[in-house]
């Protein structure tokens, strides 16, 4: 799953929202990924996001909507205003994605796997390679040859990659 945020102390909210991450039952946080400053990439003018990527231990009983469902609810329990409630791709205390949920593909309504934009992202695939360098999407392509089909710079734990 990926973490972001970029308002109040952005990388406090990262902490405690994988803390309340690891205090689900049957949810175990198995590698996080260092903190990355970024460059905002929908929406250009609000301050720059935290990003982390963690990956997650689940016991039998999860699945891919009810996982997502619990990450909406920690958003709101940090304060996130609900959906309608709040400017798409704007500043946000705290973003919790489900990126990939195992080999499953999902198409809905309300969600989609693997996540639509992050092979597009920088602060998505940087992190990601952190903890999971293998790691190969469903239709066979790696890490690394999806990060040479973008445009972005890295300078130490800061990612530029604007609008
Ligand atoms: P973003 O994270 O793209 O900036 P939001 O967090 O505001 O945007 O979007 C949340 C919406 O995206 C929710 O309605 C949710 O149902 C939908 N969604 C679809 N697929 C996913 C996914 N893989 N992870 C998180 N949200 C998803
Ligand atoms: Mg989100």
């Amino acid at each position: 799953m990926g973490l972001g945020a970029n308002q109040g102390d952005a990388r406090a909210a990262l902490d405690e929202a994988l803390r309340r991450l690891g205090e689900l039952p049957g949810v175990h946080v198995a590698a996080v990924s260092p903190c990355y400053v970024t460059e905002p990439q929908d929406k250009a003018d609000q301050p720059w996001f935290h990003n982390r990527v963690a990956a997650l231990d689940l016991g039998p009983s999860w699945t891919p909507e009810s996982l997502l469902g619990a990450l909406q609810d920690v958003e709101a329990a940090m304060g996130r205003p609900s959906q309608g409630q709040r400017e798409r791709f704007g500043p946000r205390p705290i973003d919790l994605d489900l990126l990939l949920f195992g080999t499953t593909l999902r198409d809905t309504d309300v969600l989609t796997l693997p996540h639509p934009r992050m092979r597009q992202r920088a602060f998505v695939l940087v992190p990601l390679g952190d903890i999971a360098p293998a790691l190969v999407f469903p239709d066979g392509e790696g890490i690394g040859a999806a990060l040479t089909k973008i445009p972005f710079k890295i300078e130490g734990n800061s990612i530029f990659q604007g609008p």
